[in-house]
């Protein structure tokens, strides 16, 4: 365990632990490369400690009932309100995100938290039409433990926005972060410690096959709540099938962007970089629009003003205020997101802005924002969430033609659509297979509207009252008069 950086121990049923065999993990500031926290490397014991916590812990969470349930949530969105500029700063230090969008991601998960809070009442049953002799109603009854796992990117926004719904709805949660990012989900617990009861959140950290897996296997846990890449996905769901689980799984996209010829170019390759979420995580968004359909009519002034756009963001350190691009949030996924840039460059595609590392950046895992052209629809970059800044754009010139080739990938998340043509909007949302479709987009999406993705990009639907329920089983009950 290293002595010059901060240690954080694990949080299991309102106690402070290492992991079982002791080790630990390091993490590592993407713009320095040097380490800034040390966690414990949780072990299949830990996790079996956490849902033992969790399962003792959840009838006396669900008993509490709903309005006591949404006012500690209130008590804990406040608290996280009053850390705000810290958990930001740690979130920049771990993952690498400018801190203007770490002190919105802090804004958006106290939203979120008191969003769920709000409808917390909101997981009713139902009654069948009157009857003279019987009474038949449903219940909807917490699962007792939920199992959520998080991805590296936002790191405080899921760790701790993504546990409201499932304690909102009276369930205890084992929480597990990203291993590359998992600091501030342990500043979650240290607030939550005190204001929720223990054993009602649970955060375990630690590697995903080993961690996350036993999580998604493990008898105790019904109900598991998934956030990250398709491949993980997969292995959750066969994770899960032994105990036939319900599963929800929020997973990658590979998003396009269909740029109509009606549109203002600079509007609309403003707006195209918004949607990329570049300025918010560095593109490492599972929403960013990465794929860019751009009518021949309009292909050069837009790509003029996209060049334009890009070149004016600041890329630098990601403490500073004025800085639009950190770095990526660690090396790995640097190297493999260079990887995917040297793809384009073999397959004969062309880098027509940024593509390297910006001048004057020697150190820290910086990419200068990327537009690739001279694509095809097959070529690697094209085919594949990047997950970093990395714009692939492609001409279009028949609407038919560009829906087929839009839905053409097995992912479902996102789909944006740029035009002022309202019959072509409308068609064109309701023709192209995805979850969430934006007219005219950059991004932004309301609290309470379902998101989720279809095909490969997941099951189930999160961000509103559909979430809520979820974290709900059914129960009928049908009463005979005697
Ligand atoms: P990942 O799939 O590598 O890891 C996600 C989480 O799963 C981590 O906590 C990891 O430790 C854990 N994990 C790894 N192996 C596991 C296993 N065998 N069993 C259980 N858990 C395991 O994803 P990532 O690289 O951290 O995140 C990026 C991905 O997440 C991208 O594909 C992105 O699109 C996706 N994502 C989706 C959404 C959405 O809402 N749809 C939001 C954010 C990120």
């Amino acid at each position: 365990m290293s002595s010059t950086v901060p240690h954080r121990q694990m949080y299991i049923g309102g106690q402070w632990v290492d992991a079982a065999d002791g080790q630990v993990l390091t993490s590592e500031n993407p713009a320095t490369e040097q380490s800034c926290g040390t966690f414990p490397a949780g072990t299949p014991r830990d996790v079996d400690a956490a849902v033992a916590a969790a399962s003792a812990a959840a009838p006396g969470w669900s008993d509490l009932g709903w309005a006591e349930r949404a006012r500690l949530l209130r008590a804990l969105a406040a608290a996280i309100a009053a850390e705000r500029g810290p958990l930001a700063r740690l979130d920049v230090a771990d993952g690498g995100a400018p801190i203007s969008g770490m002190r919105g991601d802090v804004d958006q998960t106290v939203a979120e938290i008191e969003y769920y809070a709000g409808i917390a009442s909101q997981t009713r049953g139902s009654s069948a039409p009157p009857a003279p002799d019987s009474l038949t109603y449903t219940l909807r009854e917490p699962y007792g433990v939920v199992g959520r796992i998080v991805p590296f990117n936002h790191p405080f926004k899921f760790a701790a926005g993504k546990c409201a719904a499932p304690l909102a709805a009276g369930n205890a949660v084992v929480l597990k972060p990203g291993e590359q990012t998992s600091l501030s989900a342990l500043e979650l617990a240290r607030i939550a410690d005190g204001i929720l009861p223990p054993g009602v959140l649970n955060v375990v950290t630690g590697a995903g096959d080993v961690v996350g897996a036993r999580l998604v296997e493990h008898p105790d846990v019904p109900r598991v709540a998934f956030t990250g890449s398709v491949p993980t996905g997969r292995a959750v769901l066969r994770g899960a099938a032994d105990e036939i689980k319900h599963v929800s799984l929020e997973l990658g996209g590979k998003n396009p962007v269909i740029v109509f010829p009606d549109v203002d170019p600079d509007r609309a390759a403003r707006a195209a970089v918004a949607g990329m979420n570049i300025a918010r995580s560095n593109g490492q968004s599972c929403g960013s629009g990465s794929r860019l359909f751009v009518h021949d009519a309009v292909r050069g002034p837009f790509l003029e003003a996209l060049h334009g756009r890009l070149g004016e963001m600041r890329v630098g350190d990601p403490l500073d205020d004025s800085t639009e691009v950190g770095p990526l949030a660690f090396r790995s996924h640097y190297e493999r997101v260079l990887g995917f840039v040297e793809s384009a460059r073999t397959e004969g595609a062309t880098v027509a802005f940024g593509g390297g590392r910006p001048s004057g950046l020697e150190t820290g895992f910086y990419l200068s924002p990327t537009i690739l052209t001279g694509l095809d629809d097959d070529m690697t970059v094209v085919r594949n969430e990047i997950f970093g800044p990395v714009i692939s754009v492609l001409d279009w010139s028949d609407v038919d033609d560009v829906v087929r080739r839009a839905n053409a990938l097995p992912y479902g998340l996102t789909a944006n659509v740029w035009t002022n043509d309202v019959t072509a909007a409308l068609r064109t949302a309701r023709a192209v297979q995805a979850g969430y479709v934006y007219v005219n987009g950059t991004g932004r999406r309301p609290l309470g509207m379902p998101f989720g993705g279809w095909k490969h990009s997941g099951v189930g639907q999160e961000n509103g009252p559909e979430e809520l329920v979820s974290y709900t089983r059914e129960k009928t009950v049908s009463v005979t008069f005697l």
